[in-house]
């Protein structure tokens, strides 16, 4: 049987989604994600923003409940993942890593972003090996330790923050003098003693042996070096839109996207494709928030619930 929706992506967009096309009265939802469900915040240290907890909370944490209560109304998780989502007449058809292909009446593109290399040398032969994108994961490994981290953004000064609690010494990297991050956590970096501002210079290359890294050579804007030895690097360089799904067998996008590869909605989250709808990271102008992914998941299932009634009427 037809799906009535199929919800690809399971973070905070995906997960809302799921919990309001099924309390909506949608019967047949599934969810299809790839790990876990929870999304990128469950590699977060920290997340202070989300309307209504206080207190420390990981992202973890925060998510943690979030895949029950939308087991609750009956949403279906198949942890999969979703090589392209096509359409045919008035159909859309979801093709599984497994090679299956589902049929579902309406679609929710909840894909999110990954982290973006930031292209120095070694990056990618030191990754996982002492090279990470993940604090929470990885900080504990360097307990004691100097480590550097390379970014200006709310990600980099955040985690930065969290390994200065577990590392003796952290080195912030940044390309120039400002940072993009919020200006409450910008004075909390430079408030804290273990952090050095290292500002207008990048990482020229990682270097290291056969146990991993064991230390950077970064480069400021006059071409000047400095050579650090620490065994872990952090990159936390910002996020590509995750919108393979959406590539067609002839190259092309499924639904009209923007140059920089975000999916075009319009205020309900509507594609250019009728029964589509695209929640959270990977629209166009999204907020990169966890509240807002939420919002657009719930205004994406909303819509859906009408389109489906309408059609199945
Ligand atoms: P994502 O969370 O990216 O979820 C997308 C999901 O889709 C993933 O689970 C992925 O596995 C799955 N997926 C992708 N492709 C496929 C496929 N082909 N098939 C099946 N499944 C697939 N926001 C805040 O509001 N406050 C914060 O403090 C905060 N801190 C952050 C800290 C870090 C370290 C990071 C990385 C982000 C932080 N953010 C924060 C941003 C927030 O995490 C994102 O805005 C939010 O998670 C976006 O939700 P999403 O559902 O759109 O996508
Ligand atoms: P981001 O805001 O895009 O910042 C990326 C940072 O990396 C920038 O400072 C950028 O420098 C730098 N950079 C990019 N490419 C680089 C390269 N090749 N080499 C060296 N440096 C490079 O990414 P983010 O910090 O991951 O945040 C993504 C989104 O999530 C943002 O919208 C952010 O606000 C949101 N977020 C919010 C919270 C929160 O609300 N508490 C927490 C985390 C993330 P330039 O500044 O020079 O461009």
């Amino acid at each position: 049987m037809a799906l009535d929706c199929a919800i690809i992506g399971g973070g905070p967009a995906g997960l809302t989604a799921g919990l309001y096309t099924t309390r909506g009265g949608l019967e047949n939802v599934t969810m299809f994600e790839k790990g876990m469900p929870g999304g990128q915040i469950t590699s977060s240290s920290e997340i202070e923003n989300y309307p209504g907890v206080t207190g420390e909370i990981t992202g973890m944490d925060l998510m943690m409940p979030w895949p029950e209560q939308c087991q609750k109304f009956g949403l279906v998780h198949e942890m999969i993942e979703v090589t392209r989502v096509s359409k045919d007449g008035d159909m859309f058809h979801i093709h599984k890593a497994d090679g299956k292909i589902e049929e579902a009446h309406s679609v929710i593109i909840c894909t999110g972003s990954s982290p973006r290399r930031a292209g120095f040398k070694g990056e990618e032969e030191f990754f996982g090996k002492g090279v990470s994108t993940c604090a929470t994961c990885d900080g504990f490994f360097y307990k004691g330790k100097e480590v550097v981290v390379i970014g200006g953004g709310d990600t980099a000064l955040e985690e930065a923050l969290y390994l200065a609690k577990i590392c003796s010494k952290v080195y912030l990297v940044h390309r120039r003098d400002t940072f993009r991050s919020a200006p409450n956590t910008v004075e909390r970096v430079k408030k804290t003693e273990n952090i050095e501002l290292i500002l207008n210079a990048v990482p020229d290359e990682v270097y290291g042996d056969n146990m991993g890294v064991t230390g950077i050579v970064v480069k400021n804007n006059n071409g000047e070096t400095r050579n650090i030895e620490v065994p872990g690097v952090f990159t936390f360089v910002g996020n590509d839109v995750n919108n393979q799904t959406l590539i067609q067998e002839d190259g092309t996008f499924l639904c009209d996207m923007n140059e920089a590869g975000q999916v075009i909605v319009d205020i309900s989250m509507r594609t250019s494709i009728e029964g589509l709808y695209a929640a959270g990271d990977m629209r166009i102008a999204a907020p990169k928030q966890v509240v807002s992914a939420a919002g657009d998941g719930a205004v994406a299932a909303l819509q859906a619930i009408s389109y489906v009634d309408e059609k199945l009427s």
